[in-house]
């Protein structure tokens, strides 16, 4: 199918927008029990294009009551894993297949350039391929003493998994927690996030289409404190994964209190980036700008601290500005945008916040407002602040868009006492050639995860997550499996059972 264009702006609208979005509970599409519904708007108009399904208590009962059916009586948690996995490389590639149309969705939903959501569309699928083999490839623990002792691990699905997932890159973020939750049995309650809710709308079709049965995958649109809130409270949901905004996870942390429920938690972040003298300062420039103008600076593990030694500093700032200032903003459908449209009017206004206040925190070098040439939609030109004091609120606060401060370091002790002054702990990058320095400065970062000369390629096998208030637990490789299963540990003793003597009298 093409797009048609239209004029006089030569935007490219999808021909196929849904209309209308609803919640996917048991098999079927249903709006919500009350008839409510939410605006979802265009972020390069912020008009409503659509009207989506705004979940209540008693749609999440009705997605839960048929999630839990399905895992009760229901094939998928019996299925062997090489069965189960089989269906997801089915979805995979799917996903594989219409990755130009999700990637067409998401871009007009989300207000990202049209080629990153095509890069997200596909990561998406290798999510799915990953958690597919490593169910399959995982092999039973078992701890053998000869003679005396087998000791071996059933794991088991635990069953209804809450997933609650943000708007930025949505469709990738939610395959993350889909994939290994349904590799390992469970069946799931999805909440996508209110700005982006119409790729999630698109999972109910490939996965009945992959083989996965009505009832594992439930789907409930709606806003954080209604319908996220009654999934998180839900006694029959054990399981809650989380990524979205810090004092979020607080909230669902309280909320999930009462029920003991697992929790995975992937929080938000200020990253820094430290550039020492001796660097590539090419590739670090590049790296740099591409970590937090990439996916409009919507990005948790963006570096959006960058410290720079003092010996370098201001030529760094000066070719930063410089290059920040050629960064190509532009409607997101267009394939040369590298900046498109920011995801909301509320999101846009508190970015901008941020730009003005810059202006009084650090000296404006870049960017610094609506880029010229645009009199609508949610665009920000990238923005540079030099000489910004760590305890300004620009250094100290997630921005969560293309705005970046720069500050300067005189030695690796005080480099890394910068890095850490936070209370976020998601990510981090170094930037040196000096072997020793980059491996004794990522041990002492209070990160979750390290890039030393390198930038946010990372192996699906290693821990993704975060410290300090950037999170709670990790994601990934076994790390997902273990969360989304039960452990059972089964001992067997080979030789006498009974202790001869024990409660025999003296
Ligand atoms: P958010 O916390 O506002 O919302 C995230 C999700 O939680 C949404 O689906 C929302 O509806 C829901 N929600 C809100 N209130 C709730 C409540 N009381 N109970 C249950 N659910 C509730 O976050 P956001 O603005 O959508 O996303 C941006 C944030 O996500 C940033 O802080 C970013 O750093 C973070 N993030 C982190 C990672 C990571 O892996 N660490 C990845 C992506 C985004």
């Amino acid at each position: 199918m093409t797009d048609p264009t239209t004029a006089p702006t030569a935007r490219r609208i999808p021909a196929d927008l849904p209309e209308r979005i609803q919640h996917h509970i048991g098999g079927r599409a249903v709006d919500s029990a009350d008839g409510a519904t939410f605006d979802v708007l265009d972020p390069v108009t912020n008009e409503t294009y659509v009207q989506a399904a705004a979940g209540q208590r008693a749609d999440v009962e009705a997605a839960v009551a048929a999630a839990r059916a399905a895992f009760e009586d229901g094939p998928w948690p019996r299925l062997l894993p090489r069965e189960r996995s089989r269906v997801l490389h089915r979805v995979a590639d799917l996903v594989e297949s219409r990755d130009a149309r999700l990637a067409r969705l998401e871009t007009f939903d989300t207000g990202l350039p049209i080629t990153q959501a095509l890069g997200q569309a596909r990561r998406a699928a290798e999510n799915f391929r990953f958690f597919a083999d490593l169910v399959v490839a995982q092999s039973d623990d078992a701890f053998k003493v000869p003679g005396r002792q087998v000791n071996y691990v059933n794991r088991k699905p635990i069953g209804v998994a809450g997933l609650i997932t943000p708007w930025n890159t949505p469709f990738m973020l939610e395959s993350w927690k889909l994939a290994p939750a349904l590799a390992t049995g469970n069946t799931v309650v999805l909440k996508p996030a209110e700005f982006t809710p119409l790729s999630a709308s698109l999972w109910a079709g490939i996965f009945e289409e992959a083989g996965v049965p009505a009832g594992v995958f439930n789907l409930v649109h709606g806003l954080g404190e209604q319908a996220g809130d009654a999934l998180v409270k839900h006694p029959d949901v054990p399981l809650i994964s989380f990524t979205g905004e810090s004092r979020t996870g607080q909230l669902i942390f309280a909320n999930a209190a009462p029920h003991l429920k697992g929790l995975s938690m992937e929080l938000g972040g200020k990253s820094p980036a430290l550039v020492f003298a001796d660097a590539d300062l090419d590739a670090a420039i590049d790296a740099t700008i591409f970590g937090v103008f990439s996916l409009n600076g919507e990005r948790c593990t963006a570096g959006s601290r960058i410290l720079v030694e003092r010996a370098v500093y201001d030529e760094f700032v000066e070719r930063y500005a410089a290059q920040a200032a050629r960064v190509v903003v532009g409607d997101p459908s267009d394939p040369a945008t590298e900046v498109g449209a920011l995801v909301h009017p509320e999101h846009y206004a508190k970015v901008m916040g941020y730009v003005e206040l810059g202006k009084r925190e650090g000296r404006l070098v870049a960017g610094g407002g609506r880029p010229a040439g645009f009199e609508t939609g949610n665009y920000v030109a990238p923005t540079v602040f030099a000489d910004v004091a760590p305890d300004a609120r620009i250094f100290q606060e997630e921005i969560f868009g293309p705005v970046v401060a720069i500050t300067p370091f005189d030695s690796d002790a005080e480099a890394l006492a910068l890095a850490n002054d936070t209370r976020y702990g998601l990510a981090a990058y170094v930037w040196t050639n000096d072997l020793k320095r980059a491996h004794n400065v990522a041990q002492g970062l209070e990160a979750g995860m390290v890039w030393l000369n390198s930038n946010n390629v990372r192996d699906l096998r290693t821990p993704f997550g975060g410290v300090k208030a950037s999170g709670l637990g990790h994601e990934g490789g076994y790390r997902s499996i273990d969360f989304y299963t039960d452990q059972q540990a089964v001992h067997i003793t080979l030789g006498k059972v009974h202790n001869p003597t024990f409660g025999k009298g003296a």
